[in-house]
């Protein structure tokens, strides 16, 4: 009896990443309650942890930011800003040999991040002197 309203809330959620720029939990509750004010804080955030714990959506912890999310499954890098929190997606040649490995050594590997941590063009013009 729940399972079609939980489609639903599923499908809103899942929109509402895709349409969100590695949002963090809070980030995308405050999104999503704009349009759904019926759908709570728990309900996103369980969801959303059920979409990473099946691999649906990417979990990405970066320095000194709460968990972010992210619906693009094409293997990309990531930078993040550690002045604005800013994140942009890398899409580039060099990395994508490295994000495809599936073994290193005996080691199988289930999951590969690649982030880079730094100031972003806008943040670096903003203080003028670096
Ligand atoms: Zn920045
Ligand atoms: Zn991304």
């Amino acid at each position: 009896m729940e399972s079609k309203r939980n489609t639903e809330q599923k499908k809103t959620i899942l929109n509402a990443l895709m349409c969100a720029d590695h949002p963090t939990a809070s980030e995308l509750f405050e999104v999503i309650r704009r349009e759904n004010p019926r759908l709570s804080r728990a309900t996103v955030f369980r969801v959303l942890g059920q979409f990473a714990d099946d691999g649906v959506v990417r979990r990405l912890h970066f320095l000194g930011s709460d968990t972010r999310f992210d619906a693009r499954t094409v293997p990309h890098a990531h930078c993040h800003c550690i002045k604005c929190g800013r994140v942009t997606d890398v899409f580039d040649g060099d990395f994508t040999p490295l994000l495809a490995l599936n073994e290193v050594g005996d080691f199988t590997v289930l999951s590969t991040e690649i982030e880079f941590n730094g100031i972003c063009a806008d943040c670096s013009r903003a203080t003028g002197d670096n």
